[in-house]
């Protein structure tokens, strides 16, 4: 008997717009799919969020002891600006700026991305497939889809007829739009001339003279469009049906709905059961993103090298904080939330460390049966992680009032309650135990403040020796100075 048996999850789906019951298609395994991050930048806390969601919702489907094939691909080519189909790709912007190779980008910043994955504790996907690395099934799924009816080519690039599928099929039905309206409130932009109507979206686009990153095709030496590439990798590893398909809730429309028409058309079939669409992150009450500035790096907060936030952050509060509201909730990153988070945090892990001191009594006077299934209840209703935080703080006062002789358990119910605990703290939400003292950012950002000032101090002095020595002296132990217009800010390598 595996727990998913006796505790089934109600899954919101986007679609339908409803909890459901959440029914796998092979009893026992799940096929999950997540849009991956296009690798033109570093990913600023946004990003983590939404994959910080789902690598709960990946820990909660395994503990429960689903067989999960999570897949998260890398975007490393198609990805136009403003995720339209003119328009520069991303990745060969930022290469032709920095004078680099477009694989050098791409490179660049998935180890960045893996990076701060490894800080945060995710788990690894099963599968992390490229853009680039399944050019092939791409140009196969556009063959099908042209030979189906619903995509043309013209001068070399081929679009998908949103009208002509339209008349068959419902484009919109994820986001909820009519193609009356889209037809109503589409501008016409230059460089689209090629495409029958606006509303239709690229499949393959033919290579300018300059575009670096091309492929052979049927059509043209060119690239595939952003949205392919998912329908792609998505079905490749997981089949034409498959369990869940997540990603930010940015990416609902166009990016998710073309997949749902490229797949239909494709393949007959809807590609996805269950929607999932993580809100979006905010900084100081305006959504965070890279095009508007109003962003922070994951470093910059784990260091406390900014000049939004009062402190520095260790990597688990900021998981506690995340899983403090739901993934449909929009979040916004404020000082104050952080510095309660940090306070519950500890809290909690204080009681986790209690735990251990705990002694049974012949008879127990709560009821920790019921107390578990209250987790579970939680979780099981779409991923609701701040009300299992909450049960998390009743057994936290539990297990102050055990230590007081206030109350008493059974060796049997405290091994439960100590199991139930580490289960969930650690597997599902992916907390790891840092006590206040150990954590180290804080400590190590107060000493590095020591010796900014003292390197001041020296400079005012004029004792230019000295002043170098501590810059030469961090940077050798990969902690970089940069004196700025508003004073001298720190990184660690
Ligand atoms: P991108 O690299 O821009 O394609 O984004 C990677 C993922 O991060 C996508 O799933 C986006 O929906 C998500 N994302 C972007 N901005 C935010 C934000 N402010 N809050 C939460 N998720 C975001
Ligand atoms: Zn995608």
């Amino acid at each position: 008997m595996q727990l998913y048996q006796e505790q089934p999850i109600k899954i919101y789906n986007t679609l339908s717009g409803t909890k459901e019951l959440f029914q796998p298609i092979n009893a026992g395994h799940v096929g999950m799919y997540v849009c991956g991050p296009t690798v033109y930048s570093n990913v600023h806390l946004g990003n983590v969020r939404t994959f910080m969601s789902f690598d709960v919702v990946f820990r909660y489907l395994k503990h429960l002891g689903y067989k999960v094939r999570y897949v998260r691909n890398i975007t490393d080519a198609g990805h136009l600006e403003n995720d339209e189909d003119a328009g520069e790709d991303k990745i060969t912007k930022k290469a032709r700026l920095e004078q680099i190779e477009p694989m050098e980008v791409v490179q660049r910043y998935t180890v960045d991305f893996h990076n701060i994955l490894n800080t945060f504790n995710f788990l690894s996907p099963s599968i992390e497939p490229t853009a680039t690395g399944h050019i092939i099934e791409q140009i196969e799924l556009i063959s099908t889809i042209i030979d189906n009816g619903y995509a043309y080519e013209v001068n070399g690039s081929v679009y998908f007829d949103v009208h002509k599928f339209n008349e068959t099929h419902d484009y919109g039905k994820l986001s909820k739009r009519k193609l009356e309206d889209l037809v109503h409130n589409t501008r016409e932009l230059d460089g689209q001339s090629d495409k029958k109507n606006p509303q239709d979206f690229a499949l393959w686009k033919k290579a300018e003279p300059q575009h670096i990153m091309r492929w052979p095709s049927p059509w043209s030496d060119g690239f595939p469009g952003w949205h392919l590439e998912c329908t792609a990798m998505s079905t490749k590893y997981l089949g034409e049906q498959f369990d869940i398909h997540g990603g930010g809730m940015d990416l609902k429309f166009p990016h998710h709905e073309c997949e749902i028409a490229q797949n239909e058309a494709a393949k007959g079939v809807s590609p996805v059961n269950y929607w999932m669409h993580a809100n979006m992150l905010q900084l100081n009450g305006q959504r965070m993103s890279k095009s508007t500035g109003n962003t922070i790096n994951p470093d910059e907060l784990l260091s406390g090298n900014n000049s939004i936030f009062t402190k520095a952050y260790a990597p688990s509060v900021i998981r506690f904080f995340n899983a403090q509201s739901s993934y449909r909730s929009v979040l916004d990153l404020t000082d104050d939330g952080l510095l309660a988070s940090e306070k519950g945090f500890y809290r909690l892990m204080d009681a986790v460390n209690l735990l251990e001191e705990l002694k049974p009594s012949e008879t127990s006077t709560l009821d920790i049966k019921t107390w578990k299934q209250t987790c579970y209840d939680a979780m099981n209703d779409d991923f609701n992680s701040p009300i299992l935080i909450a049960h998390l703080f009743e057994a936290a006062k539990y297990i102050h009032q055990i230590k007081e002789g206030l109350e008493t358990v059974s060796s049997e119910d405290l091994a439960l309650l100590k199991n139930t605990i580490h289960r969930f703290v650690f597997d599902v939400l992916g907390l790891e135990n840092t006590t206040k003292n150990e954590s180290g950012t804080d400590k190590l950002s107060g000493a590095i403040s020591v010796l900014i000032t003292l390197r001041q101090e020296a400079r005012a002095n004029k004792d230019f020796a000295l002043s170098d020595k501590i810059r030469n002296e961090l940077a050798a132990v990969g902690i970089q100075l940069k004196d700025g217009k508003d004073g001298t800010t720190f990184s660690v390598n």
